[in-house]
C-alpha cells in the first residue's frame, strides 16, 4: 500500500476498533487505489480519502417487541448513511443474529462503490438488526418490523434514504415495514423502500435481479476468453434469494448447478438442482435444505463445511461474508475451477482472493457481480417516481444492459491502471473515481 493510503487505513483501524469486517473492506478498496492515486494525485488531496471512509451518519436504536407468549425482547437496530454524493442513500436491511455495527459499516462502505458502478443516481447506505427471524411466527416478525420501522421512519424517505432487503429480509418483511411507515407518515411514499410486492409498487425482475446479475457477470467474464457457461458445472452456496435466482439463470444459460446450502449444511445433487423443489422448500415452506434431500433421490446432505470441495468449473458464493477461505480456494483450484463470481457481499477472504488472482482464474468481487439487485431497486424507484410499471422483459433487458456496462467498465479501468483482467482493481477504481469526482464537485462536505 502507498504511504498516503496506508495512513488512512491505520486511522480507520484506530477509530473503528474491533470492526474486523469493516477494516477488511476498506483495506481491499484502498489497496486498489495505489495506481489510481499515482496517476491522479488530486484524489488524495483535501481529505478526500479520509472523508470517504467516514460515514456521513450512523444511527443505532433500541427495538423492543413482544413475542407470541407475551415475553419482551430487545434487539438493536442500525442504519448507516455512508455517502450521498451520487444520490439518496441506498442499501439493504439485514436481520441476522451476527449483525453488529462493524458488519453494517462494511456493507455500507461496499455499497458506495457498488452503487456507483451501476451508473445510477444512488448513494451508499445499509442497515439491519441482530433479530433472528428463523423460527418466528408471521405475527412476531410483523411486530418486530413495526417496532424497527417506528424509529427508522424518522431517518428515511424517497429522496433521503431508501432501504431494501438483504439476509433475512424479503418480501414479507418489506411488506410489514412499508405498512408501518405508511401508517406513521400518513403518506403513500412507494419510493421509500424497494423489493416491494408487485401489487403495491414493486418491480418485476427485482426478486431475480441479484442472482441473475451475478450469473450474467460470470457469462461476460467467460466471453472475454471466448467461452460461455454452457455445459459448466457450478457450485452455489446459500439457498436464499440470491442463490435461488443464480441457479435459475445458470440453468437458463445451459449450465448445471449441483450444490446449494444453508446454515445447517450443503446439498450435492449431481443430477442438477431441481429448482422447483428448492423454491417449494425455501420460498413456500421456509424449510431447511434437509427437506429437499428427503424428497429428492440421489441428492445428499453434508452437514460439515461448505460446498467448495465439490469438483466444479464455476463457483458462486451466495450466502454470507468470509464463507470461502484459503483452504476452500485451494480446493476449488485443485479441482479445476476457473471462474468465481461473488453473489454475496465479501464472501471470499483476502487470502482466497489472492489465491484466485495468483492462479490467473476469472474472479469477480461482489461489488461488481452482485450489483444487479441494487440496480433493479433503482429501476423500481424510477417506476415509482413515474407511477408506472414495466413488464418483465423490459426490466430484465435493463438489468442485462446494466450488468454488461458494469463488466465493461471494470475491464476498462483495469486496463487503464495497468492490470488487465484484474476485476478487483477495475471495480474499485471505476466505482471510486465516479464517487470521488462528485465529492470534489460538492466541495468539502
Ligand atoms: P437470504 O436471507 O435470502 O439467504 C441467505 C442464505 O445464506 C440462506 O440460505 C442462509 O441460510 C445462508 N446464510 C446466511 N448467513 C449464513 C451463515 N452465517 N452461515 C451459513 N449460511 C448462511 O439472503 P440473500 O440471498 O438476500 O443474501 C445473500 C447474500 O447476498 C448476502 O451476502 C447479501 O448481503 C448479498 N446480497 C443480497 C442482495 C439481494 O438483493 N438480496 C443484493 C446484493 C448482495 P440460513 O437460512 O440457514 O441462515
Amino acid at each position: 500500500m502507498q504511504d498516503v493510503v496506508e495512513k488512512v487505513y491505520e486511522q480507520v483501524v484506530a477509530r473503528n476498533r474491533g470492526e474486523a469486517e469493516f477494516h477488511q473492506a476498506v483495506r481491499e478498496v484502498l489497496e486498489s487505489l495505489g495506481p489510481v492515486i499515482s496517476k491522479h494525485p488530486h484524489y488524495a488531496e483535501d481529505g478526500l480519502l479520509e472523508r470517504i471512509v467516514e460515514p456521513e451518519r450512523q444511527i443505532m436504536f433500541r427495538v423492543p417487541w413482544v413475542d407470541d407468549a407475551g415475553a419482551v425482547h430487545v434487539n438493536r437496530g442500525f442504519r448507516i448513511e455512508f455517502n450521498s454524493a451520487l444520490g439518496p442513500y441506498k442499501g439493504g436491511l439485514r436481520f441476522h443474529p451476527s449483525v453488529n455495527a462493524g458488519i453494517i459499516k462494511f456493507l455500507g462502505f461496499e455499497q458506495i462503490f457498488k452503487n456507483a458502478l451501476t451508473g445510477q443516481g444512488i448513494g451508499g447506505g445499509k442497515g439491519g438488526s441482530d433479530f433472528d427471524p428463523h423460527g418466528r411466527s408471521d405475527a412476531e416478525v410483523m411486530r418486530f418490523c413495526q417496532s424497527f420501522m417506528t424509529e427508522l421512519s424518522r431517518h428515511i424517505g424517497p429522496n433521503t434514504d431508501v432501504p431494501a432487503g438483504d439476509i433475512g429480509v424479503g418480501g414479507r418483511e418489506i411488506g410489514y415495514l412499508f405498512g408501518q411507515y405508511k401508517r406513521l407518515r400518513n403518506s403513500y411514499d412507494a419510493g421509500v423502500l424497494t423489493g416491494k410486492g408487485l401489487a403495491w409498487g414493486g418491480s418485476l425482475a427485482r426478486t431475480e435481479a441479484t442472482g441473475y446479475g451475478t450469473v450474467l457477470f460470470a457469462q461476460s467474464m467467460l466471453a472475454t476468453k471466448g467461452d460461455s457457461l454452457e455445459g459448466k458445472k457450478i457450485a452455489v452456496s446459500g439457498a436464499g434469494n440470491v442463490a435461488i435466482y443464480a441457479i435459475e439463470k445458470a440453468q437458463q444459460l445451459g449450465a448445471k448447478p449441483i450444490t446449494f446450502s444453508d446454515s445447517s449444511g450443503y446439498v450435492v445433487d449431481e443430477a442438477g438442482v431441481d429448482l422447483e423443489l428448492l423454491k417449494q422448500v425455501k420460498e413456500v415452506e421456509r424449510g431447511r435444505v434437509a427437506d429437499y434431500v428427503s424428497r429428492r433421490p440421489g441428492a445428499r446432505l453434508v452437514t460439515e463445511g461448505r460446498p467448495w470441495d465439490v469438483p466444479v468449473d464455476v463457483a458462486l458464493p451466495c450466502a454470507t461474508q468470509n464463507e470461502l477461505d484459503a483452504d476452500s480456494a485451494a480446493s476449488l483450484l485443485r479441482n479445476g475451477c476457473a471462474v468465481v463470481a461473488e453473489g454475496a457481499n465479501m464472501p471470499c477472504t483476502p487470502e482466497a482472493i489472492e489465491a484466485f488472482q495468483a492462479a490467473g482464474i476469472l474472479y469477480a468481487p461482489g461489488k461488481a457481480s452482485n450489483a444487479g439487485g441494487v440496480a433493479t431497486s433503482a429501476l423500481e424507484m424510477e417506476q415509482n417516481a413515474g407511477r408506472t410499471r414495466w413488464d418483465f422483459a423490459t426490466a430484465e433487458a435493463k438489468l442485462t444492459g446494466i450488468m454488461a456496462d458494469i463488466h465493461d467498465s471494470c475491464v476498462a479501468a483495469a486496463e487503464t491502471y495497468g492490470r488487465p483482467g484484474d476485476y478487483v482493481l477495475g471495480a474499485n477504481a471505476a466505482g471510486f473515481t465516479r464517487v470521488a469526482d462528485v465529492m470534489i464537485a460538492h466541495g468539502i462536505v
